[in-house]
């Protein structure tokens, strides 16, 4: 009996490698200039009592602007300006989590995150370790936490990651640079107002812009390509070459590349990344290179593997007189680029997305060192 019990329970698969993945979307969403004025009434009725706040977590880009006025605070709601200079580590995490209970001494309304994927990822972070126990280093993987996150909300102040749709919250960690990929990670609510955009100085606009474009590229040419995620791909594909290809007003471009970010974020979640984000991490990992620009270090040396993606890259770094810098890993120890080359050959699903089965057989510690050594 006991043994039948064992195999059983053994047969039962986990949720990472169910055959059809039942993924959670972003429940609620508005959408619109001027959208950010209605948060307010989004979250009154989420507001457990005058007791427990709603805490904002806000890129400090915006300190002593005119957004920071507009935040709908009531009662005791705090609003906790953040420097986004460096990518969020779970250290960090780990100590806002700490100070909110500190504070309050009981679990906050709600976290709302303002500003780029740093914030955004910030904000479902906190919101997961407000009700996970222990640090959030020990959740980066997939599938680790139990406990649904305190209401999170998150308002996008940048376009291209796709962090305001996706699973995952990305964490520098004390020995690696990973997601929380979890059903509970994903946002309760989403603003997307494409004014806020306004202001985004032209090459980090360019940089994260290219996020999304370089999500279309991994996930259109990647082995795990589906309809699903096809559908989401080609659009933002589309929206993202309008953008940086043809000719718009601010407006437009800010409300294209909003959607795009979106449906770019959708396209990866049933699907993967590949090349450029598996090196971007190590990039990242080692020399603290964000990601956006990691991206585009990465992908304009990638004509091997995405030949059409590079030459509308190309294009597109000419038409914006985007310059890129060199000379990145012109320093680089041995063991440090043995260390970047270990990170992003650990990002296995991304290889076999953009390889196959046999990626190994491609892709060689030589091979990157070569790539890597252009950059
Ligand atoms: P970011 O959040 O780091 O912001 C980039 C810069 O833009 C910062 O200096 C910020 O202050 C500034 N900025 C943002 N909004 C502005 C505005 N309206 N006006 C003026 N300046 C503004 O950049 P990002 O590229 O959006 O995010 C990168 C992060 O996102 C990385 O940490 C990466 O790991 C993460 N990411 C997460 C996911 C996910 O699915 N969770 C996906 C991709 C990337
Ligand atoms: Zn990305």
């Amino acid at each position: 009996m006991e043994e039948k019990k064992e195999i059983a329970l053994k047969n039962i698969p986990t949720r990472a490698s169910e055959q059809y993945r039942n993924f959670p979307m972003v429940p609620r969403v508005v959408y619109g200039k001027g959208s950010f004025d209605q948060l307010g009434d989004i979250l009154m009725p989420k507001r457990r009592h005058s007791e427990a706040p709603m805490i904002f977590l806000v890129d400090d880009v915006f300190e002593n602007k005119p957004l920071l006025e507009r935040i709908p605070t009531i009662f005791c709601d705090q609003i906790i300006l953040i420097s986004s200079n460096e990518e969020p580590k779970t250290e960090q995490v780990d100590a806002l989590v700490k100070k909110i209970l500190a504070d309050f001494g009981d679990l906050p309304s709600g976290i709302i995150g303002i500003g780029g994927g740093t914030l955004l990822d910030l904000a479902k972070a906190v919101a997961l370790m407000l009700t996970n126990k222990g640090s959030a280093s020990d959740y980066q993987g997939w599938d680790l936490v139990n406990t649904p996150a305190v209401y999170h909300v998150g308002v996008p102040t940048i376009s291209g990651t796709g962090a305001e749709v996706s699973r995952t919250t990305v964490l520098l960690g004390p020995d690696k640079k990973l997601g929380i990929n979890s059903d509970y990670t994903t946002f309760d609510q989403v603003v997307l107002d494409p004014d806020l955009t306004e202001g985004v100085p032209k090459d980090q606009w360019f940089y994260t812009g290219m996020d999304c474009f370089i999500h279309c590229i991994e996930s259109l040419n990647g082995t795990f390509l589906n309809a699903f995620s096809k559908s989401y791909g080609e659009k933002s594909l589309d929206l993202c070459k309008e953008v940086f290809l043809g000719t718009n007003s601010a407006t437009d471009s800010r409300e294209k590349l909003m959607m795009a970010s979106w449906h770019g974020g959708m396209s990866i979640a049933y699907s993967q990344v590949g090349v450029a984000h598996a090196m971007s991490y190590g990039l990242g990992y080692v020399l603290g290179v964000k990601h956006g620009i990691g991206n585009c270090l990465v992908f304009q040396y990638l004509e091997e593997f995405y030949p059409e993606g590079v030459s509308i890259f190309k294009k597109m770094l000419h038409k914006h007189a985007i310059e890129l810098p060199a000379g990145i890993c012109a320093n680089l120890s041995d063991a440090e680029m043995n260390t970047m080359i270990t990170v992003a050959m650990g990002m296995a699903p991304l290889w076999e997305n953009a390889l196959g089965e046999n990626w190994k057989t491609i892709v060689t510690p030589k091979k990157l060192a070569s790539i890597y050594k252009k950059i």
